[in-house]
């Protein structure tokens, strides 16, 4: 048997909406993210608000809801680091059927009902916002990253570079050279 945490801030109560096939309701919420919406370097941060525009069409056999998703990612550039942000508009759509099938197949599980007249959108919503985030997300397409050396941003500091490693055994010699240019000046 499903359950629901009705408590979710993706649930909608369907009563208004009636089992008569045909029967649309339209809804507009905005609600605060849950945890972990979107992947580990770029997501909703969790209280932030999503923006969320759903309709509701009573089928035979179910609930079929339509909508989309709006919310602010903020996360790292995977290459440099520096904090990133965008806007994210998913577009799902979700059959919640009124019986699940009485089934031992494990792929079942993931089918979406409705319980006790309610609809839980999360994973509809959280699936779908996943998919629209790069992999990858970077500050910029070409992003120069972090100096493999020292970690320096290249994006600040283009030009930077080490000159060639001095071998240990001519650091001494290389420090001795120094001393004597500043005797010179
Ligand atoms: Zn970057
Ligand atoms: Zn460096």
């Amino acid at each position: 048997m499903s359950t629901i945490d009705l408590r979710g801030p993706f649930v909608l109560d369907t009563r208004d909406l009636g089992r008569r096939a045909g029967s649309q309701r339209e809804y507009t919420l905005t609600v605060p993210a849950p945890a972990e919406l979107g992947i580990d370097v770029f997501a909703v941060p969790e209280g932030d608000p999503v923006d969320v525009e759903v309709r509701l069409e009573a089928v035979v056999d179910g609930v079929l809801a339509t909508g989309s998703a709006l919310a602010e990612l903020k996360g790292e550039c995977v290459r440099c680091l520096d904090p990133i942000q965008d806007e994210v508009e998913a577009h799902f759509q979700e059959l919640f059927l009124y019986d699940a099938p009485e089934s031992e197949d494990e792929e079942d599980d993931d089918l979406s009902v409705v319980v006790e007249e309610h609809i839980d959108l999360e994973t509809a919503i959280r699936n779908a916002i996943v998919l629209e985030i790069p992999f990858q997300p970077l500050c910029s397409e070409d992003c120069p990253g972090l100096c493999q050396e020292c970690g320096a941003s290249l994006k600040e500091d283009p030009g930077h570079t080490h000159g060639a490693v001095i071998d240990p055994r001519w650091a001494g010699l290389a420090s001795l050279q120094a001393d004597a240019d500043r005797g010179e000046a």
